[in-house]
């Protein structure tokens, strides 16, 4: 079954976690070791391991508790959000020429499943509404050439040969001119296939590339041969420059090394994947999809994505409250503060907000000044003086405290209380409760 060894090997690393309360250094440790394990083998290079779990276990250790969820279940979900980057993030489309057919050329060592995967990509292009030409360019094998012919037919697409005799670069220029004439969208061009990479046949593809100029050229690689499939893309690419891969024969690959390992690699996406036999069975690559059938634990990343959300609802929930009820205290200024402060950074990067297009650089600069000598002050506070603002108002002793230990002016401690409540004024007349909100003057 696919990815069914490597599932079942990071099984074992949940399991080590039932009955904990939360993530630590200690408990992960052992969880940890077994996702390394399963990961290596997988099939899935020293390094991008090494990579991985580092990445894996800095998160793990760090995130917070997140009520109803156990640790064994946002491990889950951490090491499926690093799967899916490892991958790649986002499902990597295929490029389409703006005008003129648009070019792919195919390469791969023999045996891949490139003839194949000429047709079934002609059959999904069909399913996208274009029309495709296949360009036989292995003239070493006359059966390849027969074979294209046949599952051409088979697809309903016309197929553009000229022979063995003919240099593969000649026959990829007059199919360019065929499908121009023909009006064709999109000319999938085969290329020799060999037992292994040769001079002989990277200078024949970088003829082929220079004579097509094409939109994407896409190594066609062997699912079941794991890590050696990610250093094959990297030479490719390193060699005739590739815009990305086809991962074949994944129905039958248990490990799944080389879905982990191309991208991080050799830096080109996955872009299409064979899973099976059909000329269906051809489809793009999805990252988030690979991930969750490696973990096989849809219900259990569904389940904790809910529950972040119903946190973050219950922390604005929280935040209103407290506002409603003057409660707003120091530490909700700051993390207030903060919020506004990224969005303010965000906007002006975006360039969204209509009217926020003015933000200068210099105002950002002076934004976040700002904001790093409110967070000293506030943070020299104590416990009870950031839940209690009004200590502060009522007492200068305490506000020349606060602007000794954070280096500031007295004067600055007092413009904050002020602002804090300030703050609360306007927050509370922006919800519509006008009563109660009166600034209080400071003591001395
Ligand atoms: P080429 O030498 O690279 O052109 O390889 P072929 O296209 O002739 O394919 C070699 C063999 O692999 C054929 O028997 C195909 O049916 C088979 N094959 C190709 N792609 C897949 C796939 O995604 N899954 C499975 N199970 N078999 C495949």
């Amino acid at each position: 079954e696919m990815f069914g060894q490597l599932t079942s090997g990071l099984e074992s690393a949940w399991s080590k976690l039932k009955g904990e309360e939360v993530l630590t250094k200690e408990n992960i440790a052992e969880p940890m070791r077994d996702i390394r394990r399963a990961l290596l083998e997988a099939d899935v290079s020293l390094p991008v391991v090494r990579r991985f779990v580092q990445a894996v276990s800095d998160q793990a250790v760090g995130v917070g508790v997140i009520r109803g969820v156990k640790p064994d279940q946002q491990l889950v979900k951490i090491v499926n959000d690093e799967l899916v980057k490892l991958m790649g993030g986002e499902v990597s489309e295929l490029t389409f020429a703006k005008s003129g057919p648009t070019v792919i050329l195919l390469a791969g060592l023999q045996g891949v499943g490139k003839t194949t995967v000429c047709a079934k990509l002609a059959n999904y292009l069909k399913k996208l509404g274009k029309t495709s030409m296949l360009v036989a360019g292995d003239v070493y094998r006359p059966a390849a050439i027969d074979q294209l012919v046949i599952l051409g037919e088979q697809v309903k697409v016309p197929v553009y040969t000229a022979g063995t005799d003919t240099k593969p670069s000649e026959i990829a220029r007059q199919g360019l001119v065929e499908a121009k004439k023909k009006n064709i969208d999109v000319v999938i061009m085969d290329t020799a296939g060999r037992l292994q990479i040769d001079k002989g046949m990277m200078d024949e593809l970088k003829e082929v590339k220079r004579v097509l100029n094409p939109t994407e050229v896409l190594l066609v690689v062997d699912a079941m041969t794991g890590q050696e499939a990610a250093a094959l893309v990297t030479t490719f690419n390193v060699e005739i420059g590739i815009t990305g891969a086809i991962l074949t024969k994944l129905d039958g690959d248990s490990r799944g090394g080389a879905a982990l390992s191309v991208k991080e690699v050799s830096g080109k996406p996955i872009k299409l994947v064979g899973r099976g036999e059909r000329m269906e069975d051809l489809e793009p690559f999805y990252p988030d999809r690979m991930a969750g059938r490696i973990l096989g634990m849809g219900d259990v990343l569904s389940f904790v994505e809910k529950a972040q959300e119903v946190m973050k609802q219950e922390d604005a929930e929280d935040l209103q409250k407290k506002i409603m009820s003057a409660k707003f205290d120091f530490n909700d200024f700051l993390k207030q503060t903060r919020a506004v402060a990224r969005m303010g950074s965000m906007t002006r990067v975006l360039g969204m907000i209509p009217g926020m297009g003015k933000v200068t650089p210099a105002q950002i600069r002076e934004a976040e000044k700002s904001l790093k000598i409110m967070e000293a002050m506030i943070e020299v506070m104590t416990p009870e003086e950031k839940e209690k603002p009004e200590l502060l108002a009522e007492s200068s002793t305490r506000r020349k405290r606060v602007a000794q230990e954070s280096g500031k002016t007295e004067q600055q401690v007092s413009q904050l209380v002020a602002q804090l409540f300030q703050m609360r004024v306007r927050m509370k007349n922006l919800m519509g409760v006008m009563e109660g909100g009166s600034i209080p003057a400071l003591n001395n």
